[in-house]
């Protein structure tokens, strides 16, 4: 575990700390991982416990399917993990959760340039809502899906962050110009062979033209944005109406 509290530190609380770091631990991620560029702490919920059976859930209060996470379970380990060492103080304190925030790219960035999150991987039904209000836990959810757990989406959400640290990528272009970073979908990428199954590789982009190229890049931008993302055009579109037109060189 690296214990350098100067570095981007993910925080995991789960019930199952084995998953971790799982496919954080390969690629960029996990080369960076090992280079020490960031960190990644994944603690066990369980060892919070106090009883001999080391329970952490109960049944619902008013009944119903399922179990909850208890409150006095869940508020200790958060506690614990906060004044470990090596934690870094007045970071985020995210619950993953399909009822949260969307996450999206911008909150990623957002992530990533601070200290780096404590992330509460939830179980069962879901957690007793007063520690979520006791410890000012935001929640986030990373789509309109339910998943069995917390742990996918907050590896999701660390490997969105941990691609944009410094050092991470190769080209800093490769995460400038990618999907949702200028508010567009990205345009198709090819490479060699020249011809697939017949399909060539569209003329301009062999052309050499640089300009060409980035008008091409654009506009097929636009396009993909347009046609699939009605959600995400929509808003550059009334943006672009509320513009002043450019002035005429005509005008008085
Ligand atoms: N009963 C909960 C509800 O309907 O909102 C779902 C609980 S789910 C089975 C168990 C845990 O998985 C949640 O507490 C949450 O941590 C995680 N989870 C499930 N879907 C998620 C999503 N779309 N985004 C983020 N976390 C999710």
């Amino acid at each position: 575990m690296n214990s350098n509290p100067t570095i981007w530190r993910a925080t995991v609380l789960t019930l199952f700390p084995d998953m971790f770091p799982g496919p954080l631990g390969v690629s960029l991620a996990g080369k960076a991982l090992s280079s020490g560029v960031w960190a990644l702490d994944a603690r066990d919920i369980r060892d919070s416990a106090t009883d001999r059976h080391r329970s952490v859930d109960d049944t619902p209060a008013g009944g119903g399917p399922g179990m909850v996470l208890r409150a006095d379970v869940l508020a200790a380990a958060i506690d614990a993990a906060e004044s470990a060492a090596d934690a870094p103080k007045h970071r985020p304190r995210l619950l993953m959760s399909p009822r949260g925030r969307p996450l999206t790219q911008s909150g990623v960035i957002e992530l990533a340039v601070g200290p780096g999150p404590l992330i509460v991987c939830g179980r069962f039904e879901g957690i007793d809502q007063r520690v979520i209000e006791a410890r000012g836990l935001e929640e986030v959810s990373v789509g309109d899906y339910v998943l069995s757990g917390g742990e996918i989406a907050a590896m999701a959400l660390i490997d969105a962050c941990v691609r944009l640290l410094p050092g991470v990528m190769g080209k800093l272009a490769s995460g400038v110009e990618e999907s949702f970073s200028g508010g567009l979908l990205e345009y198709p990428q090819y490479t060699r062979p020249q011809t697939f199954e017949g399909r060539p590789i569209p003329e301009v982009l062999t052309s050499g033209d640089h300009a060409r190229v980035a008008a091409w890049r654009q506009a097929e931008a636009e396009a993909l944005t347009r046609q699939r993302r009605p959600d995400l055009w929509a808003p550059r579109e009334s943006r672009k109406g509320c513009r002043m037109p450019p002035k005429s060189t005509t005008d008085g």
